[in-house]
């Protein structure tokens, strides 16, 4: 799947040499817990280089394909995340393999990690197919959005 490299070379940014660096890339994101992401994100990132930190800022936007995890729908939810990260280059996947850095390595920032990293921190806990869905009826197995039953579950 991997077959281009999605790793951002920073070092003329950190050698001062740019301002900004731009980055428009379109990222796959892997199914994760049978959430699936049939079309690749679309990334903006904005890198600056300030006070001996990378600032990240931009938004990753993208379509999670999946079931509700309370009522079992198939759902599709559009996702719009909006990154900001302020990394030090000086500590990398090297040093710290579980930390936030490990996107960084030396001076190559993998936008590919970054994403598939943003996107899956907004939805920890699965998909919802709303903040108020009723799930489904513990006796009868019901969907309890669409429908009532007769069965009193203590509630
Ligand atoms: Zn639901
Ligand atoms: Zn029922």
């Amino acid at each position: 799947m991997k077959s281009r490299s999605y790793k951002v070379d920073i070092s003329g940014l950190i050698a001062g040499g740019r301002q900004t660096l731009l980055v428009d890339d379109v990222v796959p994101i892997e199914t994760f817990e049978g959430i699936e992401f049939p079309q690749a994100a679309r990334v903006h990132l904005e890198l600056r280089y300030v006070d001996r930190l990378l600032h990240i800022e931009g938004r990753v936007d993208v379509e999670a394909h999946g079931e509700c995890d309370s009522c079992l729908e198939h759902i599709v939810r559009t996702m719009s995340v909006g990154i900001d990260e302020r990394l030090d280059p000086g500590t990398g996947r090297d040093d710290d393999p579980f930390g936030e850095n490990n996107v960084l390595t030396g001076d190559r920032l993998d936008i590919a990690d970054l994403t598939q990293q943003t996107v899956l921190s907004e939805i920890p806990m699965g998909l919802r197919c709303s903040d108020d869905c009723a799930g489904l009826c513990v006796t009868c197995g019901i969907n309890r959005n669409a429908s009532t039953c007769s069965c009193s579950n203590g509630d």
